[in-house]
């Protein structure tokens, strides 16, 4: 049998690519989606390892997504350095092909060392829609031992131009989603304010009577005042279109100024409130607005969910040996049963019997994980029923 000539092969691979496109284009589970890419780019290029790094586009950070091979959980959500060659790919938008990466002062090893992968020589496509970048797909290490040419190069890219455009679709439709869901959550409130404005503008209603309906219409009425100022916000975060300012941020001040703004609140509930700070004084890298936003969606809970003349505590430690610190806020409310732990930062999740407790979204949790994300920290929590629950994360001390 004669080998194919490389008008055949050629051929071949454009006949692959069509079927690739595909599936790129009927699937919307992002992850999926991207681990079909990969694993077609690395069929394509007949390569050792292929990867995609998606840019985060609250952060500007590039980090890993996906990754052929066993290797891909470790290396999920690596952030590389802008000076990287994928950073230099996302930052200047053109195909760069090094066929010896020690001599490229650009090459991360840190990558190798998570994969276990060695890197001879590394093909890097910047994947775009429209103009605008949204991430970079490499392949390493042809498997014949050949160079990267431009054959690479233009599948590479017509792979790299379909893949981005599923990308978007798959997180346009998770926005759509969130749209669906949104207007679900809307409905509930509605119908009760539609009912009982009904029942006041058709019936004779006792004074007593109309009164409660009143104050039921108020109150749904600010739970949907509530639920849009929510939706707005987790639509931004979703989006991807909100950029994290990042600056340094005295923490002190700004808890203090929650502090003053909760003030009616605690009192009503006849709560104690304690603030504990590092001295001296110490700033911590982040989003000064977003992490207002953090601080007063859990210390609202801390208080939404306290008991008479119960406390809450809001905590700062001193930075530790790597320049963290810890902010924790802590409640002697009711705590979360075990069984719900797990679920509380899920969009639109409630403990079944919070209703009749306090008002709520259920999306409160939700906003405080994405924008803790972003900050590269993780929520985490403690609870115990009847007792009280803890939320923390770390944020880095500025210098
Ligand atoms: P919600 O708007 O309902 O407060 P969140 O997303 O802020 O929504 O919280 C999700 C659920 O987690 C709440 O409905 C409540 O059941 C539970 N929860 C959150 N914080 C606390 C807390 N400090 N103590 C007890 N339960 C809490």
């Amino acid at each position: 049998m004669t080998s194919p000539t490389l008008a055949e092969r050629r051929l071949e691979t454009y006949r692959r690519l069509l079927t690739i496109s595909q599936t790129l284009t009927s699937t919307l589970d992002l992850l999926t989606l991207l681990e079909v890419i990969v694993n077609a780019a690395r069929d394509l290029t007949d390569t050792e390892a292929t990867s995609i790094l998606l840019l985060d586009q609250k952060t500007g950070q590039l980090y890993f997504e996906a990754v052929t091979g066993s290797k891909s959980e470790e290396i999920r959500r690596v952030v590389v350095p802008p000076t990287s060659l994928a950073g230099w790919v996302a930052r200047v938008g053109e195909v760069q092909i090094i066929n010896d990466v020690q001599k490229d002062d650009r090459f991360y090893a840190q990558s190798d060392e998570r994969t276990g992968f060695q890197t001879r020589s590394l093909i890097a496509v910047p994947m775009k829609v429209k103009e605008r970048i949204i991430g970079v797909l490499e392949a390493i290490n042809p498997v014949d031992g050949r160079t990267f040419d431009d054959d690479d190069v233009d599948v590479l890219t017509t792979l790299s131009a379909q893949a981005a455009i599923a990308i978007e679709n798959a997180r346009l439709f998770q926005q759509s989603d969130l749209i669906s869901e949104m207007v679900h959550e809307l409905r509930t409130p509605l119908t009760s304010i539609v009912a009982y404005s009904e029942l006041l503008l058709r019936q004779a209603v006792e004074p007593e009577m109309a009164q409660e309906f009143i104050e039921t219409i108020y109150q749904e009425a600010l739970n949907l005042s509530n639920m849009t100022n929510a939706f707005l916000e987790l639509s931004r975060l979703q989006s991807g279109r909100v950029r994290f300012q990042m600056a340094p941020v005295a923490i002190g001040e700004l808890i203090e100024e929650i502090a003053a703004l909760l003030r009616p609140q605690l009192d009503r509930l006849n709560l104690t409130f304690n603030v504990q700070l590092p001295d001296p004084p110490i700033r911590v890298i982040g989003d000064r607005e977003r992490l207002r936003q953090v601080i007063v969606n859990l210390a609202s809970n801390a208080i939404k969910y306290n008991r008479p003349n119960g406390s809450v505590l809001i905590k700062v430690t001193p930075p530790d040996a790597g320049q963290y610190v810890t902010l924790s806020v802590s409640d002697t409310g009711r705590g979360i049963p075990a069984k719900d732990l797990p679920h509380i930062f899920e969009k639109f999740y409630r403990v079944a019997d919070s209703e009749g407790y306090a008002q709520g979204t259920g999306l409160g949790l939700n906003i405080v994980r994405q924008i803790v994300e972003a900050h590269g920290s993780h929520v985490e929590v403690d609870s115990e029923v009847d007792r009280g629950t803890t939320f923390r994360f770390t944020l880095k001390a500025a210098r």
